[in-house]
């Protein structure tokens, strides 16, 4: 019996997809090749500290504001299941993530198939058919990858295999006590290993071909992270560790087991450098494993094949009535927003869902009746910016949408900017879409910097030069963009004042629909 969708994977996507499709009645389930929900968590990352914030005490009462902060809690109405009441450390460990998740799992009653591992998927004009290692077959009209990034992306370096991998190293320190120790990666992986070695390894070289980039500068988490950079601190203070900028042209395993590496250099490539090691370690990032797939719907894939190709309702490009969910969507907003990370992708799923409700069953994206005037719909938007822990995460990838149409205006909330673009929600005479957004030149500005000069908050005038996160309101009139109103930046995020923030919105917003009708 066909079911409506085939989830495949219990990780922190499948299992939010899950629960909405549970809540909505839907005819779903889910297949997961581990044990329980959250697999990959039990295992990754490595050293167990996760990345993603847990603030636990921050002041507010609002529930929105408080997941602006929680980094790692799946969307439900239920308090109980909010990840903040499983720990209280900032950056938690990964089996409270795994408890917590669990717990989802059974308090939300998700379908889930365990301890299956799904080998083989095909298509035809029904559907999906998913197929485990033991031969049980499941059959799905419509088939959601939840599949998350599960095997290390390997680089093509001669000699790579001998090396030691970031998803297999032994990670107990004392192995590595006075040791020479190469990690290939300039990622969160492979400065999170060179951290955990520091008080055992004599040597630590962390080697990759591109700059260093700080997430607190380039607002994008997957950047290299404050929690996992003391490493550079040791480099740059002289302490026997080091940046290496550059190529492994190729990693050689001697007899004796230790590793000749020739290396070269990004800033003088003719300079091949021959370096050795006791250890080499390699942690250079995960990527979608689609050898599943047959030749009736292998999706096309991209980012050196590393995410599947999606259009803005993270459907495959190529394969019609394949989605994706998770992780896998950062292919949508690669290394500028925050579809890779929980914060961000449960934003997505619930996206996802409402597409999946348009497209097959007859629903419509949530809508609310607001005054078709600048007073009302400004004040609506101010609202909401005020509050919204989606348009907050996911800046500048998903934005609220007011819809003006003659004597009706309607407020929708949390659409991909890109699926609207898209034609998602049909054509419209007047649009306002709100976001909230970094300024254009915020990952290259030092915020530490003080002699640059920048615009300071509430400047009103100004906003639109503004760096730091801000709403962002474009008109589009029969889908053409007419106008940009920026809200100006404000120290405790807070874009309501009336003389800075309310009333420049309504001028907007006024001259926006003065030809109303
Ligand atoms: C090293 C590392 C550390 C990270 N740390 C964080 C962090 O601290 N905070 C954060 O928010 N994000 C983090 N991320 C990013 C991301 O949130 C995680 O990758 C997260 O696991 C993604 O959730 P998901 O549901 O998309 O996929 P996953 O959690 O990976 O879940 C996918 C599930 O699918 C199952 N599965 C896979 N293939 C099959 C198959 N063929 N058949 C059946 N089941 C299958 C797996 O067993 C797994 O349970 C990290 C990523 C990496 C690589």
């Amino acid at each position: 019996m066909a079911h409506d969708y085939l989830i495949i994977g219990a990780g922190p996507a499948g299992l939010q997809l899950a629960a909405s499709l549970e809540r909505s009645g839907h005819d779903y389930v889910v297949l997961e090749r581990g044990a329980g929900p959250g697999t990959f968590f039990t295992r990754f990352p490595r050293h167990r500290q996760l990345i993603s914030i847990n603030k636990v005490h921050t002041g507010y009462e609002d529930p929105e504001l408080r997941l602006r902060m929680d980094w790692n809690s799946l969307l439900s109405d239920d308090p109980e299941l909010l990840f903040t009441r499983y720990s209280e450390k900032y950056f938690p460990q990964a089996d409270d993530l795994v408890r917590y998740l669990s717990d989802f799992a059974a308090a939300t009653g998700v379908r889930v198939h365990y301890d299956t591992d799904v080998v083989r998927i095909s298509r035809d004009d029904d559907g999906f058919t998913a197929t485990d290692r033991s031969g049980r077959s499941w059959q799905g009209r419509r088939l959601v990858m939840a599949t998350g990034v599960s095997q290390l992306y390997v680089p093509p370096i001669p000699g790579i295999e001998t090396a030691e991998r970031y998803d297999t190293f032994e990670t107990d320190p004392a192995s590595f006590v006075d040791q020479q120790v190469l990690v290939i990666g300039k990622g969160n992986s492979g400065f999170e290993t060179a951290e955990a070695l520091m008080d055992k390894a004599a040597v630590i070289h962390v080697a990759g071909p591109h700059s260093i980039k700080m997430a607190w500068q380039s607002h994008y988490v997957g950047h290299l992270r404050a929690v996992n950079n003391n490493f550079l601190d040791s480099y740059q203070l002289k302490s026997q560790n080091t940046v290496l900028d550059g190529t492994v042209d190729s990693i050689e395993r001697r007899d004796d087991g230790s590793y000749r590496v020739m290396f070269r250099y990004a800033r003088t490539v003719e300079a091949l450098r021959e370096l050795f090691y006791d250890r080499v370690i390699v942690c250079t990032g995960f990527r979608f494993d689609a050898s599943a797939f047959d030749d009736s719907c292998r999706p096309a894939l991209v980012i050196n094949d590393r995410f599947p190709e999606q259009t803005p309702a993270y459907e495959s490009t190529t394969v019609p009535g394949l989605y994706f969910a998770g992780t896998l969507t950062q292919q949508r907003d690669f290394k500028k927003s925050t579809s890779g990370f929980i914060h961000g992708f449960r934003y997505g799923v619930r996206a996802l869902h409402r597409i999946l409700a348009t497209r097959y069953h007859d629903g419509t994206w949530p809508a609310e009746k607001v005054e078709p005037t600048p007073d009302a719909i400004g004040d609506a938007i101010i609202a909401r910016v005020n509050r919204s822990s989606a348009l907050w995460q996911q800046f500048g990838v998903l934005g609220d949408v007011v819809t003006v149409d003659g004597a009706t205006a309607l407020y929708q909330e949390e659409v991909p900017v890109a699926y609207l673009a898209d034609g998602g929600l049909g054509q419209a005479r007047h649009r306002f879409v709100i976001t909230l957004e970094y300024g254009e030149d915020h990952d290259t500005v030092d915020p530490f910097d003080i002699s640059i000069p920048r615009v300071v908050e509430n400047d009103a005038a100004n906003a639109h030069d503004a760096s730091y996160l801000h709403p962002v309101v474009r008109h589009y009139r029969d889908g053409t963009a007419t106008g940009v109103h920026h809200l100006a930046e404000n120290l405790d995020n807070r874009w309501n004042l009336p003389t800075v923030h309310q009333q420049p919105l309504a001028v907007f917003v006024k001259e926006c629909l003065a030809d109303v009708g």
